[in-house]
Parts: structure tokens; C-alpha cells; sequence
């Protein structure tokens, strides 16, 4: 019964939350456990910040370092005795950035950025393994870049599996585990990170590769909602879905669970739990193979601030496949992901994300060899498994600028 569960900063980003999820690990004592933290808190956005200070060689460098050493300083002086071990290492993880904020930086941003930010997770797991030891949750801290190895894309690593699978496995303890998300290292012994909100990924590589029975995601909210709280009332919990359907919700937008957290574990069907931090009696989430989805209701998926770019030929001759290649290859080389896309015979219709600098390109271009139009200030809602009530809810006191149907989604564009 191998379990891993990741927690992810907002779980950690204060003493209180820390005593919370130590209570949680409490109650899964005889579980076999791999526990990954992300950093505490707000921390990798901080240190962020500080890296691109000193990439700007800006002097408030050292003042918003501070303020990370006070972030986590406040917090070790409320759990901890000034002489325990803890302060060392945690200064000495701080001392390590100072090294790099020493010397220029490097001519690979993504290179520094890996030995500044991942530095967040390497504390946060410090602190929470040295917590837990003293209150007698016993563990082992374990160093992820000796189990998670990677290319050397930086900010972006890829996964090496085959080397990564039999580090981890090499790992043999009795005690549960204690790791790092969102961190890995090169064969060459460098840093590296796999992508902002990487840790439920550490989380799904860790349990492909151990065979874990399941893994647990603990969140702040009670698992996956059919909907976006702020968007609607009466959001409701989806108590059971398939991978497939998480990997759709999550094409069409919906903050879930990220494709390549869900991959691994589909491939060997190792259930995924989201569960909420808050409330961890609370069943939460399954993400499974070969299971109905429970209850069987329309999911909303919403996107603001969209734009709706009609194209046609200049001569109004019909669009046909050899402009299609060359829309798709402008917008493949502007790195625009379509959202929606539709074509009558003299016009084709794309629905983006309203990325300013990107999209006033975009028409710059079309424009060359085809008359544009665009329609801005729109939303794009997509709702899974709709019937007529979801799209009443959807389209009240809205004007209707297009819509798309298939079996199990419709995608509307409104204007308010
Ligand atoms: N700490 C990293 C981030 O905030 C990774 C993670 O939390 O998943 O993106
Ligand atoms: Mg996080």
C-alpha cells in the first residue's frame, strides 16, 4: 500500500497550515508514504522576483532575498529552538543563492533561474522534514535531484525515465520519504526544474515509478468542481471521473490537473485522488481508469478577454486548404493556441486568447494576403456534457457570437 501525496504551497505557507498537514501525516502513520512539498507558501513567485532583480542587476536584489529569509525565518522561529540543526541548513540553502547572486549572470537565464528557484522547494521539504522528526512523525528528507533526473532543458527539463525509475527505486527506507516537487538534475550533477506547478508532476513520476497504489493531491478546495466558483454559484463536486475526461476538462481549460501529471498514471492505472487540506475527511476527487462519471453533470469552463479573427480571401474566393496551411503556420510561429476554430465556404474563424502584443502580429500578417475582422471583449465558455439548462445558465443576459457543437461539448462565444 505505497502511498504518495504531494502538498503544494498554499498547504504550507504558514505555521498554522504546517501544524494542519502534520495532522494529516499523523493520521496516515502505518501508510507506506512519499511525501512531496512544493515551496511554502507564495515563495517560488518571490524568488522569482529576486532573480529578476539580479538579472537586471537591480540593487533591490538583496532587499527581496530578505524578504524570503524573513518569510522563513518567522516561520522556523515558531517551531523551533534557535540551536537546533534547522537554522543551518536552511542558511545554508540561502547561503547558495548568495553564490549566484555573486557572479554575473549567466548568459542562460533559464540556467539561473533553476539554482535560484528551486531553492524554495529544497527549504520548504527541510523544514517540514525536521518538524515532523521533532514531533515524532519520523522520516527521511531525501534530495530529488538524486532521484528525479532530467535533461538539460532548463525551466522545462525533460524527464529521463528509465534512470529516474531505478533511482528511485534504489531509495530503501522504512521511514515515509520526504521530497521535493517541481525539482530534478541533469547527469551533470545541475538543477533543474520541470515547469511552473511541476510538483503533481514530481508527485505522478514518483508514484508511476514506485507503483504506487495511489497518489493524493491535497488542495484548498474539496477536489475537482464542475465549475469555477467565482464564475458560478452552486459549483459541484465531481466525486468520480475518468483520466480521459480530466485530460479534456484541462484541454479546454479548466485548472485541474495538468495532461502530463495525468499521463503516468493512467498508462499504469494508479488512481489519483484530489483531496482538500482543509477538510481531509472529505472524500474528494478520483481520478481514475474505467469508472462513469459521478454525477453525470454539465462541467463549465470559462475564458475571458477572448477575440474572435474572421479570414477570408481578398478576391472572396473560397478558403481552402492551402490558406489553411498558412494561417496555421503563422499562428504555429507566434506560438497562439487556438481555441475554437470554424469555416463557412469564403471564411475562416479563429477564437483566441486576447494576448495584445501577439494578436495585433497576428493581424499584421493576415492582413498581407487576406482580409481580417475581429470581434474583441469575449468569452468563450465550453460545457462538458450540456444539455439545454446548462446552456440557458450560460447564455443569460448575453449575446450569442458563436457556437460549436459535438456529441459531449458545446464551446459558445458570448459578448456580455
Ligand atoms: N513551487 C512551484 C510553483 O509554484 C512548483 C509547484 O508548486 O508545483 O510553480
Ligand atoms: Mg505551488
Amino acid at each position: 500500500m505505497s502511498k504518495v501525496f504531494k502538498f503544494g504551497g498554499a498547504s504550507i505557507k504558514d505555521v498554522e497550515s504546517i501544524k494542519n498537514v502534520s495532522e494529516i501525516l499523523f493520521s496516515h502513520k502505518n501508510d507506506d508514504l512519499f511525501i512531496i512539498f512544493s515551496a511554502m507558501g507564495k515563495v517560488t513567485n518571490m524568488l522569482e522576483d529576486v532573480l529578476d532583480k539580479y538579472v537586471n542587476h537591480s540593487s533591490e536584489t538583496s532587499y527581496l532575498l530578505q524578504k524570503v529569509k524573513d518569510f522563513h525565518y518567522s516561520i522556523l522561529d515558531n517551531l523551533f529552538e534557535k540551536e537546533e540543526q534547522i537554522y543551518n541548513d536552511v542558511n545554508n540553502l540561502f547561503v547558495e543563492i548568495e553564490w549566484v547572486l555573486e557572479d554575473d549572470p549567466n548568459e542562460n537565464y533559464d540556467y539561473d533561474y533553476d539554482q535560484i528557484v528551486s531553492i524554495g522547494e529544497l527549504i520548504s521539504t527541510k523544514i517540514m522534514s525536521s518538524y515532523l522528526n521533532k514531533i515524532g512523525f519520523k522520516n527521511i528528507w531525501i534530495d530529488a535531484r538524486d532521484i528525479i533526473k532530467t535533461d538539460n532543458t532548463h525551466r522545462f527539463a525533460k524527464v529521463n525515465w528509465s534512470i529516474t525509475e531505478k533511482s528511485i527505486l534504489s531509495v530503501k527506507s522504512e521511514f515515509p520519504k520526504i521530497t521535493q516537487g517541481f525539482i530534478g538534475c541533469t547527469s551533470e550533477n545541475f538543477t533543474t526544474t520541470l515547469g511552473r506547478e511541476g510538483s503533481d508532476f514530481s508527485a505522478a513520476i514518483i508514484g508511476y515509478c514506485i507503483n504506487a497504489t495511489e497518489v493524493v493531491i491535497w488542495k484548498d478546495v474539496d477536489g475537482l468542481l464542475n465549475s469555477d466558483p467565482r464564475y458560478f454559484e452552486n459549483s459541484e463536486l465531481l466525486e468520480e471521473i475518468p483520466f480521459t475526461e480530466a485530460v479534456e476538462l484541462a484541454y479546454f481549460g479548466a485548472k485541474v490537473i495538468h495532461p502530463k501529471t495525468i499521463y503516468p498514471l493512467k498508462r499504469k492505472s494508479i488512481p489519483l485522488f484530489v483531496k482538500s487540506f482543509i477538510s481531509p475527511n472529505n472524500k474528494g476527487t478520483i481520478i481514475k481508469n474505467d469508472v462513469e462519471i459521478t454525477p453525470l453533470i454539465p462541467s463549465y469552463i470559462v475564458k475571458e478577454n477572448q477575440i474572435l479573427i474572421s479570414i477570408s480571401d481578398i478576391n472572396l474566393s473560397f478558403i481552402v486548404e492551402n490558406h489553411l496551411s498558412e494561417i496555421f503556420n503563422v499562428l504555429s510561429e507566434l506560438n497562439i493556441s487556438v481555441n475554437l476554430m470554424q469555416n463557412s465556404a469564403a471564411s475562416f474563424s479563429i477564437c483566441i486568447d486576447n494576448n495584445k502584443k501577439r494578436v495585433s502580429k497576428l493581424i499584421k500578417i493576415l492582413n498581407e494576403s487576406f482580409n481580417v475582422y475581429f470581434n474583441d471583449d469575449l468569452t468563450l465558455f465550453t460545457i462538458r456534457h450540456y444539455d439545454e439548462q446548462a446552456v440557458d445558465l450560460v447564455l443569460k443576459g448575453k449575446k450569442l457570437i458563436l457556437e460549436q457543437k459535438s456529441r459531449n461539448t458545446i464551446q459558445i462565444v458570448v459578448k456580455q
